[in-house]
């Protein structure tokens, strides 16, 4: 095996964050009742003539921007012409001889995989297969959604690459709020083009090309059995065939579902319904403005700026809903070491998938900042602050109001504390013994004790102090 080369180039489609579809006015938004959001321009009626979406083209500068394509100062639509029953104009509006950005690249773990283009299309409708009945459904809800599409060169060259390429590149994405890049909901798919060469060897071979896999992990496996397979069949004197494979998730194979002899001829022009874009240099400059920091930008701010390690800044920063809510944070309490241990020990624990919006986070910034007061003041202690965390979180209560609500205020009364350490000391003999033959850490368990019997509430440092007084007068 080793003796081969992997050669694989990535066809990368992702919907664009926009409200509104790509030639008409209809919402993009996901999960109603199938054929609610749509229109005669969308559903493809005689006479309908299509509008382009000026959001979704900046998106689509935006990208090129980011991955240093070339923007092309004019750019236009072409029709792609083939019938299928999701698409109810019989022909896709997508781009092809000119396609709005070329060029640019995309850095993984120090190597560079380049772009071929990166281009404007709308998406089809959405056909769901009955069960039960050799009924098909189409909803239409999908049906002219801007969507995206990036062509990588044939640069990548192992599985794992192929997948970490994927998972750089939705971080990106969604960093920048171009898309959501939800692959369980169809908004980011990836078709792969493989092929295999001997090592060394300049020339590439005959590609397949995957389509199917509805997650990075089956990209990842999908990759691996087609290299494989490619190479079986050239030790054992075959040939490869151009064709399209669909992969099977169930027995993880990928199977034959055109060859080149049944490729579709799209029979491509330039649509006539559509005015061509003409992008100048001053708004690509307006676009640029918009961009912020990409993930691993801000990763190295949270490191110097807040003094985070590598791994801290790295979790923090890998959500950007989380980023900014770390920050915002931040403006409110001036420990970024503290917030950022709470964040992740605390907070990710709760959170459901990712967070792309700090709003997401039902715990406000500054309810979890002020739960990091009453710790730093004494006035609850830190088990107690966890408790109020998660029920805040839970509620949106404030607070300084679950505390007294409940009546969980630390306890600082040193008798009643002492009291309590004797009846634990009395109650936990094995514990007292242990701790005489010098096991010091018995001292922990019996504090923890006395903050179960007063529910988290007990100063422990108080608690501590007080036990040790009363056990070494038993020595
Ligand atoms: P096609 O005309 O078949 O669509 P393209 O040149 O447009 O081919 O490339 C489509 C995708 O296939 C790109 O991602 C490209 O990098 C990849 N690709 C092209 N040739 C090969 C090859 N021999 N092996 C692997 N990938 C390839
Ligand atoms: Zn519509
Ligand atoms: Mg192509």
């Amino acid at each position: 095996m080793d003796r081969y080369e992997f050669v694989i180039g990535l066809e990368v489609h992702v919907e664009l964050l926009t409200k509104t579809k790509m030639f008409c006015s209809c919402s993009t938004e996901f999960g109603n009742p199938p054929n609610t959001q749509v229109c005669p321009v969308c559903c493809g009626m005689p006479g309908v003539l299509p509008v382009i979406n000026k959001r979704a083209v900046e998106l689509a500068i935006k990208t090129g921007i980011i991955f240093n394509s070339h923007i092309s100062n004019f750019c236009r639509f072409a029709r792609k012409n083939y019938f299928y029953p999701d698409l109810p104009k019989n022909y896709q509006i997508s781009q092809y001889e000119e396609p709005l950005a070329t060029g640019g690249s995309l850095e993984v773990n120090g190597r560079k995989i380049h772009f071929k283009r990166i281009h404007l299309e709308e998406d089809a409708g959405k056909l769901l297969h009955s069960e039960t009945s050799p009924i098909s459904y189409v909803d239409f809800n999908r049906s002219g959604i801007p969507l995206l599409e990036i062509v990588t060169e044939p640069d990548i060259r192992s599985p794992e690459e192929g997948e970490e390429f994927l998972e750089k590149l939705k971080q990106i994405l969604e960093y920048l709020e171009i898309s959501d890049c939800n692959m369980e909901q169809g908004s980011l798919r990836c078709d792969a083009n493989i092929s295999i060469r001997k090592k060394g060897e300049k020339e590439l071979g005959v590609k397949t090309e995957v389509k199917n896999m509805n997650s990075f992990k089956s990209v990842r496996k999908a990759l691996f059995f087609e290299c494989k397979r490619q190479i079986e069949i050239i030790k054992n004197g075959g040939k490869i065939i151009q064709e399209t494979r669909l992969w099977n998730e169930k027995e993880e194979i990928t199977e034959s579902m055109r060859t080149k002899e049944e490729a579709h001829d799209y029979r491509y022009f330039p649509e006539p319904d559509l005015v061509p874009i003409s992008i100048d240099d001053k708004w690509i400059e307006e676009i640029k403005k918009e961009i912020g920091e990409l993930p691993e930008q801000r990763k190295e701010r949270f490191k110097t700026e807040y003094n985070l390690s590598d791994y801290d800044a790295g979790v923090l920063t890998s959500e950007k809903g989380i980023a900014d809510y770390f920050e915002e944070c931040v403006k409110y309490y001036k420990n970024p070491k503290i917030i950022a241990n709470w964040i992740m020990s605390e907070l990710l624990s709760l959170t459901k998938g990712k967070i792309l919006k700090k709003e997401e986070i039902p715990l406000k910034a500054e309810n979890f900042v002020e739960i990091l007061k009453l710790i730093e003041e004494k006035k609850i202690t830190v088990s107690v602050g966890k408790e109020i965390f998660k029920e805040s979180y839970k509620t949106g209560e404030i607070p300084s109001e679950i505390v007294k609500k409940k009546n969980l205020m630390q306890i600082e009364d040193e008798s009643l504390i002492e009291k309590i350490a004797q009846q634990v000391i009395q109650e936990n003999q094995k514990a007292v013994e242990d701790w005489k033959k010098g096991k010091e850490k018995t001292i922990m368990f019996l504090v923890g004790q006395v903050m179960r019997k007063t529910g988290g509430k007990a100063n422990p440092d108080i608690a501590k102090k007080t036990l040790i007084e009363h056990l070494n007068k038993l020595k």
